[in-house]
């Protein structure tokens, strides 16, 4: 599956959206830093009101949504590639994932102290990109080290691998994330290994005051600014309302949501965001018994993604009945689907497309 690492400097409100995103209250939020001292993992089901109407249509016994997993990871404040704060312990926890989520504070309140004593988003943003990159920096200093004698017997890998870090380095030193470096499709998969923390794709999470969550405010706005700049995305969102509105009953919460006046809950675009931002899709597979969805990197051939399933799945595959989703909404479901002609029979070099509803032939 799928990894969101939740980072933001101390009482912005990681904890409070964590606890919104999982419905739990195992992420302790209080008013003061370095509350979640270990790292807290959850699963959240995607939303995506496409699967009820699936299953709505093929009267599938249970809904199965596609999972998301979201790690609330404490301890980044200035200093902390120097060993401040928490140390260096969150930084194995960001290298494991496959997004990070910055919560930014951009609400005011005077109760809730703020580490540098003044709200400003960008500046902070600015403060953990820094000791990112510091700490990218000094591993890749160390790894470069580490190659040295490979390097002398002429071992390719390490040839290839000192050549990206040079170049990540070079950027780094630069002032700039090892994101901005430009990498050849060749060298893609041994650059994604290095799991640099400032090559991982950044979702700014606006944590904006209750009743802002609409339209944003002031400096959520620069925050968009800053995040367009950077060819990275953000979403607007009060945790306070999303904790709350976590805790209420389905039809409550969207009486809640009318209220406010807006069209769905904020970890719901959060959750799509992240989709987004990582080029993810999602394909279904319906029947009596259950309606499920799946989650593949965008231009997944149909083995590939039929390996998401099972492993078996991709091994023995044969051929996939592919129906796309407004077919099978359009011709009342599969039988209908069939009969007009709707359903294809796609092979190997099929790249499965967001919304397919897929049934895989396979070999055992
Ligand atoms: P963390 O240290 O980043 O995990 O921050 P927490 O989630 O523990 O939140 C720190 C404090 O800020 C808590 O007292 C929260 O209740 C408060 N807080 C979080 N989000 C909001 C918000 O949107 N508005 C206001 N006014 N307070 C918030």
């Amino acid at each position: 599956g799928f990894k969101m690492g939740i980072v933001g400097l101390p009482n912005v409100g990681k904890s409070t959206l964590f606890n919104a995103l999982t419905k739990t209250a195992s992420a302790q939020a209080a008013n003061f830093p370095f509350c979640t001292i270990e790292p807290n993992v959850g699963e959240v089901g995607v939303p995506d009101a496409r699967l009820d109407k699936l299953a709505a249509i093929a009267q599938s016994k249970q809904i199965i949504p596609t999972r998301m997993t979201f790690v609330d990871i404490a301890g980044l404040v200035k200093g902390a590639s120097k060993g401040e704060g928490l140390g260096n312990q969150f930084l194995a926890n960001i290298r494991e994932v496959d997004a990070i989520a910055h919560v930014l504070r951009c609400f005011e309140d005077g109760d809730v102290t703020h580490v540098d004593g003044r709200v400003d988003p960008v500046a902070d943003a600015d403060t953990i990109e820094t000791e990112l990159m510091l700490a990218d920096l000094e591993s890749i200093e160390k790894r470069r080290a580490n190659l040295v004698r490979k390097l002398k017997g002429n071992d390719k890998e390490a040839q290839q691998q000192d050549r990206l870090l040079a170049a990540a380095q070079a950027m780094l030193e630069d002032g700039k994330p090892a994101r901005l470096v430009e990498v050849d499709a060749e060298d893609q998969k041994a650059w994604t290994m290095l799991q640099l923390l400032t090559t991982k794709p950044v979702l700014y999470v606006c944590n904006v005051g209750e009743s802002e969550s609409v339209e944003g405010n002031a400096h959520s706005a620069k925050v968009a600014e800053m995040a367009a700049a950077q060819g990275n995305a953000h979403v607007i969102i009060s945790a306070q309302i999303e904790e709350e509105i976590s805790q209420l009953e389905p039809e409550e919460a969207q009486m809640f949501l009318d209220e406010m006046g807006l069209a769905e809950a904020g970890l719901d675009r959060l959750i799509r965001a992240g989709y987004e931002l990582l080029h993810l899709e999602t394909y279904f597979t319906v029947g009596p018994k259950e309606a499920r969805a799946w989650t593949i990197r965008s231009g997944t051939a149909a083995p590939q993604a039929a390996g998401v399933i099972h492993g078996d799945f991709e091994k023995g595959f044969i051929r996939a009945e592919t129906i796309a989703y407004d077919d099978y909404i359009a011709c009342g479901g599969e039988s209908g689907a069939k009969e007009a002609g709707k359903m294809r029979a796609e092979g190997k070099s099929y790249i499965v497309k967001d919304g397919d509803v897929m049934h895989f032939l396979f070999n055992t």
